[in-house]
Formats: structure tokens, sequence, C-alpha cells
């Protein structure tokens, strides 16, 4: 939503990857709607880079390789299979997409709100930054927090 307004989070999410999503849609499912903030994408490493990603380029380099050593033998025949790598990269991006689609729709089902920038202030109040909006959220108690990222 476009504009400045208050509101209060009872949880602050920092990092919308998979530790921090599952916190978010936990949250939810016990009725207490999260605040989760998010510098780069939904999905986090497992979901951008990791392991999403790797599993897709596995897939499709297992069939190249399967059909190349084993197709003939076992009756599928196709006549010499070429790796396209950067149609092999849209398709995982796809991939990914739809995930990163996936994991925003049960955020907002689970009622969590998705920002990019938060300040707090005192425990007590803060300030998000969306791409639309800038939102300023008070609290009459500190919010809880939760943070989950990999180390690297
Ligand atoms: C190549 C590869 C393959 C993998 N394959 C598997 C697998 O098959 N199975 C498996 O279980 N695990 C796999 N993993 C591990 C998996 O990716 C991690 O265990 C998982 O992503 C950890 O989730 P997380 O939410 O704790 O942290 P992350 O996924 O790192 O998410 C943290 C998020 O926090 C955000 N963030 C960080 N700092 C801030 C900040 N100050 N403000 C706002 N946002 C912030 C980051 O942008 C990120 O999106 C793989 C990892 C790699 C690298």
């Amino acid at each position: 939503m476009a504009g400045t307004y208050s509101r209060s989070t009872q949880l602050l999410v920092i990092g919308g990857g998979p530790g921090g999503y599952m916190a978010a849609i936990r949250s939810g499912q016990l009725g207490r709607a999260a605040l989760v903030v998010e510098r780069q994408e939904l999905g986090g490493e497992c979901l951008n880079r990791g392991c999403i990603p790797s599993k897709a380029l596995i897939h499709a380099s297992l069939l190249y390789h399967t059909l190349r050593t084993e197709g003939a033998e076992v009756g599928v025949i196709a006549t010499d299979p070429k790796f396209d790598l950067a149609q092999a990269m849209r398709w995982k991006e796809e991939v990914v997409g739809k995930e990163r689609q996936g994991v925003a729709a049960l955020l907002k089902s689970a009622g969590a709100t998705v920002a990019q920038l938060c300040t707090v202030n005192g425990g007590t109040s803060g300030e998000e930054r969306t791409p639309a909006s800038t939102t300023t959220r008070t609290s009459t108690s500190p919010p809880a927090m939760v943070a989950s990222f990999t180390m690297s």
C-alpha cells in the first residue's frame, strides 16, 4: 500500500529465507501476523542460489546425460541430443520465479507483510520501506525478533 501509516507488529522476522519465511508462516498460523524484512529476494540462499537452482540444473544435465548414455539401450532414441545451456538457465530461472511467487503467496495468506528495509527505534517503533511505500509501525511492547541467515 502506498503512503505512510502506522500499525503495530508483534513479530519482526529478519531474512526471508527458509528459516525466516517458515517462522512468519507459523506465526501467522498461531494468530500473529509477522513483518518480514528481506533486503534481496524472498526465498534466501536456498531458493535463489542453492537448493532449488542447483537441483533444477542437475535435473537438466542428468536428463541429457541419461539420453546420451542409456537412451538407445533402453529403446529411447533421440538423435544427437544437445545441451542448450542458455535454455537450461532460462528454465531454471522460471522454476525459481514460480517458487518465489509461491513463498510470497504463502506469506500473504499467513497475514505477513514483506519489507525491504526496517529500522527499529528503542523496540517501540520502527520504520519500514517497501518498493511502493514508507511505513511507520509502532508497538506498545517491543516486538519479538527472529533472524535466520546462511553463514558464508
Ligand atoms: C549450492 C547450495 C545447495 C544447497 N542445497 C541444499 C539442499 O539441497 N537442501 C538443504 O536443506 N539445504 C541446502 N542448502 C542450504 C540452504 O540453502 C540453507 O540451509 C538455507 O538457505 C538456510 O536458510 P536461512 O533462512 O537460514 O538463511 P538464508 O537462506 O541465507 O536466508 C537469509 C535471508 O536473509 C536476508 N538478509 C540477510 N541479512 C539481512 C538484513 N540485514 N536485512 C534483511 N534481510 C537480510 C538475505 O538476503 C537472505 O534472503 C544449499 C546451499 C547451497 C549454497
